[in-house]
């Protein structure tokens, strides 16, 4: 399992229900645990969303902290019912984003989130009010589920300028083509081979 970087397109697509007449029970519970693995094990970050890698469904997986306990929670179907409380800035960077730079995020402060829980094969609807760090989790993965990077949360020409510095655009790079310096070297060699 492969966390998808971006520019991929399939960060941008707004994932699906979960349904477990689509989805086997069992299935979801692989993938979620690969997810956890990916984030425990490889990544060491602190939320995975199911688009990074790959798996089109609304579900991700994040380190909750609850005081000096850390555990890793599972989201099937999240919805935040309501968000409140102040905004704050944070930084925030992204598993899928590795070239660019951390950006200062608003974000709110509380969030209500409702979400599904696999008991016994059967979906379970859950809900619980997280604050502070786990509501900036939540908020930056319910995001990815939307098609949404944190960089879009951010005023346009901050993330335009570092777009541009992290991941040069394609129709620049081509666009400058060989240097002549390039160009005269190859030239040269054939030159060379010929004689
Ligand atoms: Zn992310």
């Amino acid at each position: 399992m492969e966390v998808i970087q971006w520019p991929d397109s399939r960060l941008l697509q707004i994932a699906n229900l979960i349904d477990v007449s689509v989805t086997p029970p069992e299935e979801i519970e692989e993938k979620i645990e690969a997810m956890k693995l990916v984030l425990s094990e490889e990544t060491h970050g602190v939320g995975l969303a199911a688009t990074q890698v790959g798996w089109m469904r609304r579900a991700f997986v994040m380190v909750h902290l609850d005081g000096e306990c850390t555990s890793y929670k599972s989201f099937l179907n999240p919805e935040i019912v309501k968000q409140y409380g102040d905004t704050s800035l944070d930084w925030e960077g992204c598993l899928s984003a590795k070239k660019a730079a951390q950006l200062q995020v608003r974000r709110f402060e509380t969030v209500d989130l409702r979400w599904e829980d696999l008991v016994c094969g059967e979906l379970v609807s859950r809900e619980e009010t997280f604050s502070g760090l786990n509501a900036r989790i939540i908020q930056h993965e319910v995001d990815h589920l939307d098609g949404k990077m944190y960089f879009h949360r951010v005023p346009a020409n901050v993330r335009n300028s570092m777009l541009k510095k992290a991941y040069p655009p394609v129709s620049t790079r081509l666009s400058s083509g060989p240097s002549k310096e390039e160009i005269m070297l190859k030239r040269g060699k054939r030159k060379n081979r010929s004689r």
